[in-house]
């Protein structure tokens, strides 16, 4: 296979794809998943919390009740959340979970400064900062909450084209954010960007901030990136109820049995808290204890994600390798690298991504549908590919990678 060509003639770039179709390969690239060995990790905690059942204040985890979660973890996740321990909620095991309960909520009684519901709305929209998290503008989909794209820079979404929109739109009631880290494009918002989301003016006096912080402590390097506090810089402009943050840890000890937890205004929780103890008398307590003696303190989350970081920023550094080696100097095509995050996106000339995408499933290789990243699925462009490296073993990350550059070039070639 030759990786030396930036853009192979069409007749090369062919007899490299069928050499790799004839390989008969089975890998995949699409899931933003902790391999095995990053399980492996937390394989303590399912000894945990073993004959205790007793929290520090008392409280039996066996038990009912404590709705708002168990205070030692949220002690623990408090500083990485940015929230007030008496302002976070640890709840069940799922981030996403609690980021749709909320809209429910919202579009069935009225949130605090909200002049009716959502459902009494004639029309609810949300900004959706593309690419973006195709999950949230699914949970927007099936609530029958309308998505407006805006684009992303390099500092997070594009603030100018955000405060135009929401200044005079009284339906614009939120935004999707993942201000560190993003998917997919590992963006991290400027302090800027931050304070300009926490203090805009906005029509509708009940916009909330969806606030993602799902790769919170999730680093690729040494430097551990800290984005602006939204909380305080909302409260500090007078807009405390505007930001609803979330976090979980899916990607810090088990993806499919972690505690996810809802950070707020305390009027917010109030109101969250409330609705929520209809449909729950209490969340899983056992689990949050088994949490809270697996890490101990905040240092102690912060060792564990080193250890994360060992298996996966490998696996981050071989994209990059395979994707400088054959496109540095090809024009039209970029990818991000990111330093933390769970994502790579990949810029491919327009209307290359869905062939690209094509071409790889034909060889075997299964990438995330190109359109993924926008609302509707659609990519106007048809330019983004989100690659997701983490759960596949190295070996198989790079033969996946060797083979997408191959089909990147033989997509080129055709449209040359
Ligand atoms: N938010 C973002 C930005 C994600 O990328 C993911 C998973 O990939 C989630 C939320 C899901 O989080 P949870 O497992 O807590 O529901």
């Amino acid at each position: 296979m030759s990786t030396d060509l930036a853009r192979p003639d069409l007749a090369g770039a062919q007899a490299d794809y069928d050499a790799l179709v004839a390989q008969g390969m089975k890998l995949d690239l699409t899931r933003g998943k902790p391999s095995a060995a990053q399980l492996d990790l937390s394989s303590a905690i399912l000894g945990l919390p073993g004959e205790r059942y007793k929290a520090d204040d008392g409280t039996d985890t066996r038990n009912y009740q404590g709705l708002q979660g168990l205070k030692e973890l949220r002690e623990i996740f408090a500083p990485s959340l940015q929230v007030p321990v008496d302002q976070l909620i640890a709840f069940g095991n799922s981030s996403l979970e609690l980021m749709h309960d909320t809209l429910v909520h919202a579009l069935l009684s009225p949130l605090p400064g909200a002049e009716r519901r959502w459902v009494d709305e004639e029309r609810v929209v949300f900004l959706a900062p593309t690419p973006g998290y195709d999950r949230h503008f699914a949970v927007c989909d099936r609530l029958g909450i309308e998505l407006l794209a805006v684009p992303m820079t390099p500092d997070g979404p594009d603030m100018d084209v955000v405060e135009r929109l929401v200044a005079e739109d009284p339906s614009i009631k939120g935004i999707w954010c993942v201000p560190k880290y993003a998917n997919p494009d590992g963006v991290v918002y400027s302090d800027e960007t931050t304070r300009r989301l926490a203090a805009m003016p906005t029509a509708a006096p009940d916009f909330r901030i969806m606030w993602d912080n799902a790769y919170a402590v999730h680093h690729l390097t040494e430097d551990a990136i800290e984005v602006a506090d939204v909380l305080a810089l909302a409260d500090a402009a007078g807009n405390a109820d505007r930001p609803f943050v979330f976090g979980s840890t899916s990607k810090i000890t088990l993806a499919g049995a972690g505690v996810a937890f809802l950070g707020a205004s305390p009027a917010n929780v109030k109101w969250w808290l409330a609705l929520t103890g209809k449909r729950t008398i209490g969340p899983d307590k056992v689990n949050h204890l088994r949490h809270a003696l697996f890490f101990g303190d905040a240092a102690g989350v912060a060792a564990h994600m080193a250890r994360h970081r060992e298996l996966i920023a490998p696996k981050f550094a071989v994209l990059e390798k395979i994707l400088t080696e054959n496109f540095a100097d090809t024009p039209g095509v970029s990818w991000s690298s990111p330093k933390g995050g769970y994502f790579v996106t990949l810029t491919v000339p327009e209307g290359t991504a869905t062939e690209i995408v094509r071409l790889a499933r034909e060889a075997g290789i299964a990438l995330t549908p190109a359109g993924a990243t926008h609302p509707g699925g659609e990519d106007p462009q048809d330019a983004i590919i989100r690659l997701a490296p983490t759960f596949p073993p190295l070996e198989e990350v790079e033969k996946a990678m060797t083979g997408v550059a191959v089909c990147v070039k033989l997509a080129l070639a055709q449209q040359a």
